[in-house]
């Protein structure tokens, strides 16, 4: 009897704009980690070819919109004084990654191209309605189009669910959202992040006529690369209860955190490979969002 086991990868794809809003970025290119990238992502491409691995890529629209075209002007002033002043004080490279979303696209494998909206503004941030992020979402769609790229998945910024309304009136299906969490206590819940298989990627109708995916889990290691074995026996884990009882196995990442920890790099490229072999054996099928 075959049980139904898929594992799905999908990637938060943004350089500085995953932290537009808070200061981590600059700490981030002072230690050359956007730099570092370019380095490190070729080689994760490579091994997602040869193991013929595709996978989720949620991007924000101005991480690849030509930095001339970028607009802001639906922000609420708040947001959109920060980021212009984010853009002046930063180096290019850090929120230009039209070179990074290219050797995504041009690579030998299908992956697919999500949105992680335009700005990454969260959608919980102050001022922002339905109507600022359905002005966001349609300029990461014409972003898209010029690539003749049409989204229809989503991932929000910062795993902050809002306004279902404006994604499904910009063309989304289906959004992921963060892992599920049956612990109420948070300690309890980060005990069960380090020892337990991580949750199912299960999915559920959510508003608006789109499906919410969950993840199961970040693979990160916080900085921390001591921690990289326990998140190797939390994949391993996971695969094992794949084996037993089928599911989904939704693992999300931050391609440069690979930039800032050459263990955790390693070990992705390792569970890549595990992962391909196990596909290969038949026990599961990766696929996308
Ligand atoms: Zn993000």
């Amino acid at each position: 009897m075959m049980i139904n086991s898929k594992v799905i990868l999908s990637f938060d794809f943004e350089i500085g704009w995953g932290d537009v809003t808070n200061e981590r970025w600059k700490k981030r290119e002072r230690n050359g980690v956007y730099k570092k990238l370019r380095k490190v992502l070729p080689e994760i491409l490579s091994t997602m070819d040869e193991y013929e691995f595709p996978a989720t890529w949620a991007t924000v629209g101005a991480m690849f919109d030509h930095p001339k075209n970028r607009d802001f002007s639906h922000l609420p002033t708040k947001a959109k004084d920060l980021v212009n002043s984010v853009l002046k004080a930063a180096k290019p490279d850090s929120f230009d990654g039209r070179d990074l979303f290219e050797s995504v696209i041009g690579s030998k494998t299908s992956h697919l191209i999500a949105s992680h909206s335009y700005s990454h503004v969260p959608f919980t941030y102050e001022g922002v309605n339905n109507r600022v992020i359905f002005e966001d979402m349609t300029r990461f769609n014409s972003v898209a189009k010029d690539f003749n790229i049409f989204a229809n998945r989503f991932v929000f910024p910062e795993n902050r669910e809002a306004h279902y309304e404006a994604l499904a009136q910009t063309g989304y299906t289906k959004a992921r959202v963060a892992a599920d969490n049956t612990f109420r206590n948070r300690y309890l819940y980060r005990a069960s992040t380090m020892l337990l298989a991580p949750p199912s990627g299960r999915e559920e109708d959510g508003p608006n006529g789109i499906t919410r995916q969950f993840g199961s889990m970040l693979f990160n290691d916080a900085g921390k690369s001591h921690r990289v074995p326990l998140l190797n026996r939390r994949v391993s884990l996971g695969l094992k209860q794949l084996d037993r009882r089928g599911g989904t196995l939704h693992i999300w990442a931050h391609p440069f955190n690979f930039a800032e920890s050459n263990a955790l790099k390693a070990s992705f490229i390792d569970t890549i490979k595990t992962i391909a072999q196990k596909r290969d054996q038949g026990s599961l099928t990766v696929e996308l969002m």
